[in-house]
């Protein structure tokens, strides 16, 4: 008697049959954008199916992938007991969905292009591509970095600079892409996330900027895996500064630009792993270790166990009855955590105000990179979409990856249902938002000679020494602003207010002590928000834990030469920065002297 095969692709036949009667209504893999798209919504979420490839075909697998304008519909095959094909209908509804035909031009122009002027206006967007190894980030990717380049340069003000960093991230090991150095994560002391030591390179053209960018990609770590002969082993992210240069808008500190563009290491299905060697298994290992950290810790516990549980058992029926059978069932292995991490917090937030929600962004470098993309409120004084966030959930047409794909394309729907980046109200007594003027007026009043001083009771004004501090000494530059005079070194400080005589050194340090308590405060004010913005009652409980540990760093960073550091520019042009190559010595002018 002759046995029946269970594996689904023997079945090619009766599948695509079925997948021709189910296809009704004619499918467009060619969406337009809904017109409120980027108008109503700080996330923008959508999919993209890469075509099959006719190798793949010619080995049996077919097609069960249809995008329709904003439904992604998913046609997964199975087999019954009875080894009878099925069809199983799961479907996604996103903001935008891309079929096999759609090209990197209509996704550039309806995902990336309303990214490029928002970004130009001071705003912070983030462009990430997610999904399965082989399924086209790189591709995507690449593409809308090429598109991108003219569009931004003709966006560009006479005054703007753009300057470009990327990075790529192995697990915790973090590489410049241009200097090829290593490079440390870390949030400074105004909350922000800094690449220390990856060099920044001002590119004055759309050429350069492509020739810098597309050469960092190039760089990246690839290998070559049984999905994609050079499958990308690290995350790959590219920041995209643009620095206003001209003196009155600096010194009303206006917001710099920021384009994130963000191609994540692909997660593989176990049965893509079998031929790998003990080191591309180690860098498979790292990469799931790293997709998979912004979780809340006792689901992550649970998880991670039932994970394991769901492995072993796969693996004892994998024993028996093939891979094959049994990946469209369940849905693949392999990693899936990225996705399952930033997502699920990002889109947790809104839903149960009454629990605390704990993000831990620090439990990985890619997290802690990724943070002000998923954060819940931003503080940037731009009125509109501050901080935009596309999500490109990047699937494989294939019947064989019909688990990967469902998994993917869950948690981009889960995102879907993310709250409104709140916008924090802008903090007059936030020393690093104070425009030129207002700096000045406030070293003014601390001067303890001022009449309007209030700073110091007399009797503490006696021993605080005397004398006027002359703004102009400590910000001599006309564009120098409240960010120039809250980023400055201490030594620096105290050398520019003394310098006349006019100031004892006891008085200036009252002073400077004085501007690092506004920090410190505006900080925790700002945290508090946000915990609130997190909501529940053990907001609180965090503060106190919190609040030290920025004390101790803000004590700890007070005495070191303070590096110049810029929002989210990873390092100081190349030209400023200890390796000095390249070009930006224009970066200089903000430099305090
Ligand atoms: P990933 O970065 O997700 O691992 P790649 O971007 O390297 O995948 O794509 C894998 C292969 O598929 C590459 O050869 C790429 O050229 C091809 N590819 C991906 N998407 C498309 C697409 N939309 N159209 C044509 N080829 C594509
Ligand atoms: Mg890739």
């Amino acid at each position: 008697m002759q046995t029946r095969s269970r594996d689904p692709l023997a079945y090619k036949a009766e599948f695509e049959a079925l997948i021709a009667s189910q296809s009704s209504s004619p499918i467009s893999d060619l969406p337009t954008a809904p017109p409120q798209f980027w108008q109503t919504k700080d996330i923008q979420v959508c999919a993209r199916t890469r075509p099959a490839f006719d190798s793949e075909l010619a080995q049996g697998n077919f097609d069960i992938m249809h995008a329709d304008q904003t439904r992604q519909v998913v046609l997964q095959p199975t087999l019954d007991l009875a080894l009878r094909p099925k069809l199983k209908e799961q479907h996604f509804d996103l903001d935008c969905c891309f079929g096999q035909t759609a090209t990197n031009d209509s996704v550039y122009q309806q995902v990336c292009a309303p990214l490029v002027p928002l970004a130009v206006g001071g705003g912070h967007a983030t462009l990430i591509a997610y999904g399965q190894t082989g399924t086209g980030k790189t591709y995507t990717m690449t593409g809308l970095l090429e598109r991108m380049a003219g569009d931004l340069f003709r966006c560009l003000r006479a005054t703007q600079q753009v300057y470009v960093s990327a990075v790529e991230l192995l697990g915790d090991d973090c590489t410049c892409l241009l200097s090829h150095g290593p490079v440390q994560v870390r949030e400074d002391r105004f909350s922000r996330i800094q690449l220390e030591g990856a060099q920044t390179q001002r590119v004055c053209s759309a050429d350069e900027f492509l020739r810098l960018t597309l050469g960092a990609l190039a760089h990246r770590r690839t290998e070559a895996t049984q999905r994609n002969s050079t499958s990308s082993r690290s995350h790959a992210l590219t920041h995209i500064l643009i620095r206003e240069t001209d003196p009155a808008l600096v010194a009303a500190n206006v917001a710099e630009g920021v384009l994130a563009v963000v191609d994540l290491a692909g997660s593989e299905r176990t049965g893509d792993q079998t031929e790998h060697t003990p080191q591309r298994m180690a860098e498979a290992r790292l990469i799931n270790t790293s997709l998979m950290t912004l979780k809340v810790p006792t689901m992550l516990v649970l998880l991670v166990l039932l994970v394991l549980l769901v492995l072993l058992a796969i693996h004892a029926i994998h024993a028996f009855i093939g891979w094959r059978r049994v990946a469209p069932v369940l849905g693949g292995g392999g990693a899936r955590g990225w996705a399952q991490d930033c997502i699920k917090a990002r889109a947790a937030g809104g839903r149960d105000g009454s629990k605390h929600l704990h993000i831990p962004y620090r439990a990985s470098r890619l997290t802690l990179i990724l943070r002000d993309a998923f954060e819940l409120a931003v503080r940037r004084p731009v009125k509109a979409r501050p901080a935009p966030l596309a999500v490109i959930a990047c699937v494989s047409p294939l019947a064989t990856d019909a688990g990967h794909s469902i998994n993917t394309l869950r948690y981009a729907g889960a995102l879907m249902a993310a709250p409104p980046t709140a916008v924090l109200a802008p903090d007059p007594n936030d020393p690093a938002a104070w425009s030129s003027q207002a700096a000045r007026s406030w070293l003014q009043g601390a001067s303890p000679d001022h009449p309007a001083h209030g700073w110091l009771p007399p009797t503490a004004r006696q021993g605080a020494g005397k004398g006027r501090l002359d703004p102009s000494a400590v910000l001599p530059e006309p564009a120098d602003n409240g960010r120039t005079l809250a980023e400055m070194p201490e030594q620096t400080f105290l050398a520019r207010a003394t310098a006349s005589g006019a100031l004892s050194l006891v008085a200036a340090k009252k002073i400077y002590t004085d501007l690092w308590a506004r920090v410190a405060d505006t900080r925790t004010r700002q945290r508090k928000q946000i915990m609130k913005l997190r909501g529940g009652r053990r907001a609180a409980d965090g503060q106190d834990e919190w609040a030290a540990e920025l004390l101790a760093r803000l004590e700890e960073e007070k005495h070191q030469p303070s590096p110049y550091v810029r929002v989210l520019a990873p390092s100081r042009p190349a030209a400023e920065g200890p390796a000095g190559q390249g070009a930006g010595s224009e970066g200089r002018q903000d430099q305090p002297a």
